[in-house]
C-alpha cells in the first residue's frame, strides 16, 4: 500500500476523468486559481466530489490562491534579446499587475519572467524603470514575474483570492501562495474567520523571505508546500535541494504535513514515460520527509494525466520503505508528542498489525505519521473535516466513525468499522492511541493494545503455529481439544491444537507434543466453550473467537 499522498492539479486534461484519476491514486484535488474561472473550478470541484463519493475513498480538496503573485499584465514587446533595454512601468514595454512594485525597484535588482526564462537587470530609473536584458525570449501577458530579494509592498489577499474564498468555502485546504511572513497568514485567517470558513492552511514557500520566516509561518499554518517553481527562480537554483530538506525537516519537527511541488513528472506533460532523474527526485523527496507530492501541469493540461498519477503512485510506493527506515525523532516535547512517540515505539516493539488513532483534531495522527512507522496508521474521527484533511498525511488511512463519547465504546466502534472496511481482521493486534474524550481536544493521553476479536483465555503457549478451528472436549471430533489436564499416558491424536485448563501441567511433556506440530495453550483455567470456532495463538499465549 502506498503511503506518500498524491495531489493532482485539476484542469482540462482530467475533466470527465475524475473516476479514473481517483482510482489511479489521486488523494487530493488542487484548484489552481491562476487559471480558469470560478465557475470552471466549481464544476471540477463538483465532479471530483461526486467521483470521490462513488469510489468510497477519503479524499481532500485544496484551493490554491495566488496572494501577492507578480505577473505581466500587458506588454508591447513580445520578444526581447540579450542587450535590449526595456522599460517597465505604466505605458512601458512591460506592465505589471501590481504597479506598487515600480516604487521599490532599484538599479541592480533582477527581474525574472516566466520562471526565469527571461532575465533582466534594472539599470536606470527616470522615473520609468529601464532594464537590460541578460537572457532573452518570448514575453506574454499573465507570465509570472519574480524580483528576488525585494519585499513586495502588496497586501497579502487580492480581490480574486477573496472571490474564490467566498465561492469555494468548503474546501479542505487553502494553499496560500507567496507567503512572506506570519502576518500574511494572519490576514488570510481573519478573512476566512469572517466567512466562517474552517479550511486548513498550507503555506506555500516560494521565496527567500518565506524561507527566512519559516519558524513563525509554520507555527500558525497547518502545513507547508515547497513550491519549487517560484522558489527555484527566487533563490539560487543550486540551493534548492538544501532548502527542500530544511523545510521538510521543519514540517516534521512541527508535526505538520510537508508537500513537494513542481516538475515532479514534468516530462510526462508530453511523453508517456518519465525520465530517470524524475523517478530519483520522487524517491529523494520522500526520503527527505515529504508527506505528499503535487502534480501540476502533468494532470491539469498534460497529455498523460492518468498515467502520471499511476507512475507517481508506483514509484512512491517503492520509495516509501526508504522513508520508513528513518530513525525516530527524539522523544521530547508535549504530552501529546510523548504519548504518540510511545505508541509508535510500542507498535514496533510488539510488531503490531496496525496503529489506530482516535482523533478529534487529527493531531495524534499527524504526530504518529511523522515517525514514518512501517505499521499501517488508521485514523478514526467523528468529524468529516478532520477525516478529509488527513488524506494529505503520509501513511494515514482516515475514516469516519459515528461518535466520540467514551473511550471504550469508541474503540469498539472504531475497530468494527475498520474490520468492515477490511483495514483490520480478526486476530490482528492493534496499538491504539488517542485523547480521552473528557480531556481537551488535541491532547493525546492514552495508548493501549487490543486484539481484534474476543479473547477467551490466556495461558502459556507451546508451539509456533496459529490454529483456527472448532473446539470441544472430545478428541477426534474437533480441531482443538479442551482438556482439564494431560498426562503422558493419554495424549490426544488427530488434533491440531490442545487447550489444558489445569495449571499443574508438565511443561516438558507439552514441549515434546508441540514438536509434533500441535499448538498448545496451558493453564487457562476452566473454560466454558464447546463447539465454537476459535483461534489458538501459542506465541501470544491466547485463545480468541
Ligand atoms: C510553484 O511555484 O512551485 C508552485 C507550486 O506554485 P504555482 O504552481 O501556483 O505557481
Amino acid at each position: 500500500m502506498r503511503k506518500t499522498k498524491i495531489i493532482s492539479t485539476l484542469g482540462p486534461a482530467v475533466e470527465g476523468k475524475m473516476d479514473e484519476l481517483i482510482k489511479s491514486g489521486c488523494d487530493v484535488a488542487r484548484f489552481n486559481t491562476a487559471h480558469g474561472s470560478v465557475e470552471g473550478h466549481l464544476d471540477m470541484y463538483k465532479e471530483f466530489l461526486e467521483a470521490s463519493e462513488k469510489s468510497g475513498k477519503i479524499t481532500a480538496t485544496m484551493l490554491d490562491i495566488k496572494g501577492p503573485e507578480l505577473r505581466v499584465s500587458a506588454c508591447s514587446k513580445n520578444f526581447v534579446i540579450v542587450g535590449d533595454t526595456v522599460t517597465i512601468g505604466d505605458d512601458g514595454d512591460i506592465e505589471l499587475n501590481h504597479p506598487e512594485v515600480y516604487d521599490v525597484l532599484t538599479p541592480g535588482n533582477r527581474v525574472l519572467i516566466h520562471d526565469g526564462d527571461i532575465v533582466m537587470r534594472v539599470v536606470k530609473i527616470d522615473p520609468i524603470i529601464h532594464a537590460e536584458v541578460l537572457i532573452g525570449g518570448i514575453i506574454g501577458p499573465k507570465m509570472g514575474v519574480n524580483v528576488p530579494g525585494v519585499h513586495l509592498p502588496i497586501e497579502y489577499l487580492q480581490e480574486r483570492d477573496k472571490l474564490f474564498l467566498r465561492k469555494m468555502k468548503n474546501v479542505d485546504f487553502v494553499a496560500a501562495s507567496f507567503v512572506r511572513n506570519s502576518r500574511d497568514i494572519v490576514e488570510l485567517k481573519s478573512f476566512m474567520k469572517d466567512l466562517n470558513m474552517h479550511s486548513k492552511i498550507i503555506a506555500k514557500i516560494e521565496n527567500q523571505e518565506g524561507v527566512d520566516n519559516i519558524e513563525d509561518i509554520i507555527e500558525i499554518s497547518d502545513g507547508i508546500m515547497v513550491a519549487r517553481g517560484d522558489l527555484g527562480t527566487e533563490i539560487p537554483l543550486e540551493n534548492l535541494p538544501r532548502v527542500q530538506k530544511y523545510l521538510l525537516e521543519m514540517a516534521i519537527q512541527h508535526g505538520k504535513p510537508g508537500i513537494i511541488a513542481t516538475q515532479i513528472l514534468e516530462s510526462m506533460i508530453r511523453n508517456p514515460h518519465p525520465t530517470r532523474a524524475e523517478i530519483s527526485d520522487i524517491a529523494n523527496a520522500i526520503l527527505d520527509g515529504a508527506d505528499a507530492l503535487m502534480l501540476s501541469g502533468e494532470t491539469a493540461v498534460g497529455k498523460y494525466p492518468i498515467e502520471s498519477v499511476r507512475i507517481l503512485s508506483k514509484v512512491a510506493e517503492k520509495a516509501d520503505s526508504l522513508a520508513e527506515k528513518k530513525s525516530l525523532i527524539e522523544l521530547r516535547g508535549t504530552l501529546s508528542e510523548s504519548v504518540s512517540n510511545a505508541a509508535v515505539l510500542l507498535a514496533m516493539e510488539i510488531d503490531a498489525d496496525a496503529l489506530l488513532v482516535l482523533t478529534r483534531s487529527g493531531k495524534t495522527a499527524r504526530l504518529v505519521s511523522r515517525h514514518r512507522p512501517s505499521t499501517p496508521i488508521l485514523a478514526a474521527s467523528p468529524f468529516p473535516e478532520v477525516v478529509h484533511a488527513l488524506a494529505l498525511n503520509w501513511g494515514v488511512t482516515p475514516y469516519l466513525i459515528e461518535s466520540f463519547e467514551y473511550s471504550d465504546e469508541m474503540v469498539r466502534k472504531a475497530l468494527n468499522v475498520a474490520e468492515e472496511r477490511g483495514y483490520v481482521k480478526r486476530g490482528d493486534v492493534i496499538v491504539i492511541a488517542g485523547g480521552e474524550p473528557r480531556s481537551v481536544s488535541g491532547t493525546t493521553n492514552f495508548v493501549w493494545v487490543q486484539l481484534v476479536g474476543e479473547v477467551i483465555a490466556r495461558g502459556n503457549g507451546f508451539g509456533e503455529k496459529i490454529v483456527h478451528g472448532k473446539i470441544c472436549r472430545i478428541p477426534r471430533k474437533c480441531d482443538i481439544v479442551l482438556l482439564s489436564n494431560i498426562d503422558s499416558s493419554e495424549q490426544p491424536e488427530n488434533v491440531r491444537g490442545i487447550v489444558v485448563e489445569s495449571d499443574t501441567y508438565d511443561p516438558s511433556l507439552l514441549r515434546e507434543i508441540s514438536r509434533r506440530g500441535i499448538s498448545i495453550l496451558a493453564g487457562t483455567g476452566t473454560l466454558n466453550v464447546e463447539n465454537e470456532e476459535v483461534t489458538l495463538d501459542p506465541k501470544r499465549g491466547i485463545i480468541w473467537k
